[in-house]
C-alpha cells in the first residue's frame, strides 16, 4: 500500500462520501430556503455517482490510506437504497470505521436496515430540544419528534456509540445548550457542539453570531463541570471534554476559533463526482469525467496521489487574514460537497 501524504506531510486517512445534494430540510445555516425553494434544481440522475462507481474509487483510495468513511450529503438517507451502498462499502478490506451523518428524520425507518447492512455508527444533528427553536434551525417547522425517535431506533438497533451535531448560533439555539448537554449525558450520547461556520456563501455569516468553543465550555462546565481529555488521535477533530463526576463526554469542534489544518486528513467526494480537499473550497477536481472516460485503477490512482501530493489547504488558519484583506474567495456550498 501506498501511503500519500500531501505538502505539509498530511496523510490521506478520511474519507467523507455525500451520496446526494437533496434534503428534506431547509437549515438556514446551510441550505436557506429562501435560495432553495421549489424552483431550485438539484442534481439531475444522470450527474450523480452510481453506487459502483463510488465502491470503486472508494476501494482506489483504500488503497492510498483512507481507514475511515462517511457518508453524508446533503441528507443521506433521502439517496434510494442507501443501505445497499452501505453493504458495498461495509465489505471493503481496510475501512476501520464506517459512518453516516444524518438529520434524524428519517432514521427511525432506516437505522435497522443501516445496521444489518455494516454500519458502524451514526451521527445525528439534533441543534435544539426546544421545539421552536429546532423549527427555525431545520427551516421546514418540524418538531423534535421524529429525529428524537429515529436516535432511539439507532440506539436501540446498536450504531453506536452515537454522536449528535450540535451547530451552535448565538440568538438562535446558543440559549440551548445547557440542555442538550444535560439531556444527551442521560442518554450516554457525546454531545458535539459546533461553532458556527462560514461555509458556502448562502448563509449570510457573521462572526458575531459565533459562540466560541471557550464559551460553551464555561456555559456547560457552570452547570455541569467539565475537564479535557487528551486527543487520542491526531486527525480527531473535536476537542473533547469530560463531566467531573464520570457522566461521560462532550466534543467541541471549534474550526473558527481553534482551527484545526495542521491535522486535516481528510478528503470529500461529492456526490456530483467531484474530490475537494478542503470543507472551505472553491473547486472541485472532477473524478467522474476520469471513471466515465474508462480510466483504468493504475491510471485513477496516479490521479488521486497527485491530487492529494500537491495540496495545501488550511482555509480555518487564513480565515482572519482572508477577511481582513477582504480577498475571501467564493466557496463551494456544504450540502453540494458533503458536510
Ligand atoms: N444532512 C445531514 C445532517 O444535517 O446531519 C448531513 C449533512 S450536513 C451538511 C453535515 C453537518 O454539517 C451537520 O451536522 C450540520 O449541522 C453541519 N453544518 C451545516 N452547516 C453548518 C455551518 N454553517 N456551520 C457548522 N456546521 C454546519
Ligand atoms: Fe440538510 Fe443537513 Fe444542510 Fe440541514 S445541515 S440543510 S439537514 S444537509
Ligand atoms: Fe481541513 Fe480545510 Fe477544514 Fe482546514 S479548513 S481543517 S484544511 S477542511
Amino acid at each position: 500500500m501506498f501511503l500519500a501524504q500531501d505538502k505539509f506531510g498530511r496523510p490521506l486517512r478520511d474519507l467523507r462520501i455525500s451520496v446526494t445534494d437533496r434534503c428534506n430540510f431547509r437549515c438556514p445555516f446551510c441550505m436557506p430556503a429562501k435560495t432553495n425553494g421549489e424552483e431550485y434544481h438539484f442534481l439531475p440522475r444522470a450527474e450523480i455517482l452510481t453506487f459502483e462507481e463510488i465502491v470503486r474509487l472508494t476501494r482506489i483510495l483504500v488503497d492510498l490510506g483512507v481507514s475511515k468513511i462517511r457518508i453524508t450529503g446533503g441528507e443521506p438517507l433521502l439517496r434510494s437504497q442507501i443501505e445497499v451502498l452501505v453493504g458495498y462499502l461495509a465489505n471493503i478490506k481496510g475501512i476501520e470505521d464506517l459512518a453516516l451523518t444524518t438529520n434524524g428524520y428519517l432514521l427511525a425507518q432506516k437505522a435497522r436496515a443501516l445496521k444489518d447492512a455494516g454500519l458502524g455508527r451514526v451521527t445525528v444533528s439534533l441543534h435544539s430540544l426546544d421545539d421552536d427553536v429546532f423549527a427555525n434551525m431545520n427551516g421546514r417547522g418540524y418538531s423534535t419528534e421524529s429525529v428524537l425517535e429515529g436516535l432511539r431506533v439507532a440506539a436501540e438497533v446498536g450504531l453506536s456509540p452515537i454522536k449528535i451535531n450540535i451547530v451552535v448560533q448565538r440568538g438562535v439555539n446558543g440559549h440551548t445548550i445547557v440542555d442538550l448537554a444535560r439531556f444527551f449525558r442521560r442518554l450516554g450520547h457525546v454531545a458535539r457542539f459546533i461553532e458556527y461556520m462560514d461555509v458556502g456563501n448562502l448563509n449570510g455569516w457573521n462572526q458575531d453570531q459565533v459562540v466560541s468553543a471557550d464559551e460553551i465550555v464555561k456555559t456547560i462546565s457552570a452547570e455541569l463541570p467539565l475537564e479535557p481529555i487528551e486527543r487520542t488521535h491526531n486527525s480527531d477533530v473535536a476537542l473533547r471534554f469530560k463531566y467531573k463526576d464520570g457522566g461521560g463526554e462532550i466534543g467541541i469542534i471549534a474550526s473558527v476559533t481553534k482551527p484545526f489544518c495542521g491535522d486535516c486528513a481528510r478528503l470529500r467526494l461529492s456526490a456530483e463526482g467531484k474530490l475537494y480537499t478542503c470543507l472551505f473550497a472553491s473547486e472541485g477536481h472532477d473524478i467522474k469525467g476520469v471513471l466515465r472516460a474508462g480510466a483504468t485503477d493504475n491510471e485513477i490512482k496516479e490521479i488521486l496521489t497527485g491530487l492529494w501530493s500537491s495540496r495545501t489547504d488550511r482555509y480555518s488558519e487564513e480565515r482572519a487574514a482572508l477577511m481582513a484583506n477582504e480577498t475571501m474567495p467564493r466557496k463551494v456550498e456544504m450540502y453540494q460537497l458533503g458536510g
